[in-house]
Parts: structure tokens; C-alpha cells; sequence
């Protein structure tokens, strides 16, 4: 099972995939919105960092998640701060108190992530944003799960998932968010929210390893 230092790890992780990937981030909200992804992702995980080693020694999980929820949403001033500070929030109560997450709990912090960008900014699959990511990982995860697949093989599907379902998202015409004002000229480009999404499942794969 993975407890607080695949957590924390998983948050370095993201942090650094984050920075790393700011220019092309910035490149792709370029092509079909206003530009700052990049920035407005660097910026929160920025911040989460410079919190992370708040967290009391015996924090859990769920503890690491909240923070990075309060802290998106704090200071990311764009889309993708409170959507993806909700899917964070929601993660954080889908695992509660829980020190150890199993194949079981991770599916259950993966579909209450998706379910909170969903609740709180309502596209659906194929209205190609961050959700075009989340959700096939989500369904990869629970196949998985349910295979008996570790915890290690359950994030990995979920990564890969959401790599291919950003991939998927170019030929889409956008129905939510800065792009869906471009009409036909979105076909072509991927979607940035559903490219850092997989950019952020990836490192919460690579944790686990
Ligand atoms: P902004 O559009 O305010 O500049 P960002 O550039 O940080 O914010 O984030 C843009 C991303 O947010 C999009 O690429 C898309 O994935 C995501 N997004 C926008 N609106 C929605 C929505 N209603 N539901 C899910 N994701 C959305
Ligand atoms: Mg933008
Ligand atoms: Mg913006």
C-alpha cells in the first residue's frame, strides 16, 4: 500500500514535471487560450512546495492532498486552480484518514478527482479538457483494480490512459473552457489542461515505483 511518502512524492513530483513542462504548457494554452497554463500551474505547485514540509510528522495521505487542494485554489488564478484544487479536495475526502492506500483507495481518490472537476466545472468526455484525461485514467484504474492488479500497475494504467487521452483530444472541437470560443479552429491542437493532467498522473505513477 502507499501512505504519505508516496504522497509527498507524488507532489515533488508534479511540482518538478510542472516546471519542466512550462514552456510547452504555455505553448499549447497559446494555440487555443490565453497563454498562462504553464504559468498558472507553475505558480500553484510552486507554492505547494514551499508548504509541503509544513505538514506535522504524522500527517496522512489525505492531509498532503488538502493542502495542495487549498493551495491551488489559493493561487492559481485561472480554470484550472479551483477545478483541479476541487479534484484534489475531493481526493482528500475520498481517502480520509486512511495512513495506507490500497488498490481500492487509489481508484477511489482517482474517480473522486475526476467527479470534482466534473461537479465543478460540468464537461463531459470528449469536450476536450483536463476531464478527456482524467476520465479514461480513471477507467483504466478501476480495470485494473479489478484484475488484481498492485498499486504500481493501477497508477501506471491510469498514466498511460490519460497520456493517450490528451493525445485524443487534438482532432476535438473544444465545448468548455477559452477554447470552446474557437469553433473549428481548437481541431488540431491538444488540449494544455488535459496534457498537464496526464503530465501530473505520470508523476503520481513514477512515485510508486
Ligand atoms: P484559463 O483558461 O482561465 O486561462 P488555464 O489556462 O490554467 O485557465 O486552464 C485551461 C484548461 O482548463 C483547459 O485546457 C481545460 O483543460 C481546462 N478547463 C477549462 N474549462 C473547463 C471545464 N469547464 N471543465 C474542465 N476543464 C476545464
Ligand atoms: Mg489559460
Ligand atoms: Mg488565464
Amino acid at each position: 500500500a502507499l501512505g504519505i511518502t508516496w504522497t509527498t512524492d507524488w507532489i515533488r513530483r508534479s511540482a518538478a514535471v510542472v516546471a519542466e513542462h512550462r514552456v510547452e504548457l504555455v505553448t499549447l494554452d497559446r494555440e487555443i487560450g490565453d497563454g498562462d497554463h504553464g504559468e498558472n500551474l507553475d505558480r500553484g505547485f510552486s507554492a505547494v512546495l514551499a508548504k509541503l514540509d509544513g505538514l506535522p510528522a504524522d500527517a496522512v495521505p489525505g492531509d498532503a492532498l488538502k493542502l495542495v487542494a487549498t493551495t491551488l485554489i489559493s493561487t492559481v488564478g485561472g480554470a484550472s486552480g479551483p477545478l483541479l484544487g476541487t479534484a484534489y479536495l475531493k481526493a482528500a475526502g475520498a481517502v480520509g484518514k486512511e495512513p495506507e492506500l490500497d488498490g481500492a483507495a487509489l481508484v477511489a481518490l482517482l474517480t473522486a478527482a475526476r467527479d470534482g472537476i466534473v461537479l465543478r466545472g460540468k464537461a463531459e468526455p470528449g469536450d476536450k479538457t483536463m476531464i478527456d484525461a482524467w476520465t479514461p485514467a480513471v477507467d483504466a484504474a478501476a480495470k485494473a483494480e479489478a484484475e488484481g492488479e498492485d498499486e504500481v500497475a493501477i497508477l501506471e494504467a491510469a498514466a498511460s490512459a490519460a497520456e493517450a487521452g490528451a493525445v485524443a483530444t487534438e482532432p476535438l472541437v473544444a465545448r468548455k473552457g477559452r477554447a470552446s470560443y474557437l469553433g473549428e479552429r481548437a481541431i488540431g491542437h491538444r488540449d494544455p489542461g488535459a496534457q498537464s493532467s496526464s503530465l501530473l498522473l505520470r508523476a503520481a505513477a513514477e512515485a510508486a515505483v
